[in-house]
């Protein structure tokens, strides 16, 4: 399988991870799994799940764009895993205190940009 298209595909759950972890995060999860099971899921989460995943997606192609790979070491500070870790963990602390704020965008770009790191770390 083509790289990009891997790196798309865990973009893609990264952001319905990410999307998730607010409605976590807003204790939404039961009315939502009860909306989706009853076959009537707002427009409004929609339209929020496409914006996670297309977030997520542009985050997985973003350490590459930034770092091209045209050898084994072209991964400097951008595809530096740590760094991105503890950066999560900050984003992730403001999505906790504010799930309705701009911290959720921002979340699911981040969980996205972790896919590619972590998909790195494998290869
Ligand atoms: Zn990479």
């Amino acid at each position: 399988m083509p790289r990009r298209l891997v790196h798309d595909l865990a973009g893609t759950v990264a952001g319905l991870a990410a999307w998730f972890t607010i409605l976590y995060f807003r204790g939404d999860v039961s009315r939502t799994v009860e909306a989706i099971r009853a076959g009537g899921i707002s427009l409004t989460d929609i339209l929020e799940i496409t914006v996670f995943i297309g977030l997520a997606v542009i985050g997985s192609r973003l350490p590459d764009k930034i770092e091209p790979p045209v050898s084994r070491q072209h991964r400097g500070v951008f595809h530096n895993f740590t760094l991105f870790v503890i950066l999560t963990l900050l984003i992730l602390y403001w999505a906790y205190s504010d799930p309705s704020s701009l911290s959720r965008f921002v979340l699911s770009f981040i969980y996205g940009y972790d896919s590619h790191l972590f998909l790195d770390a494998l290869a």
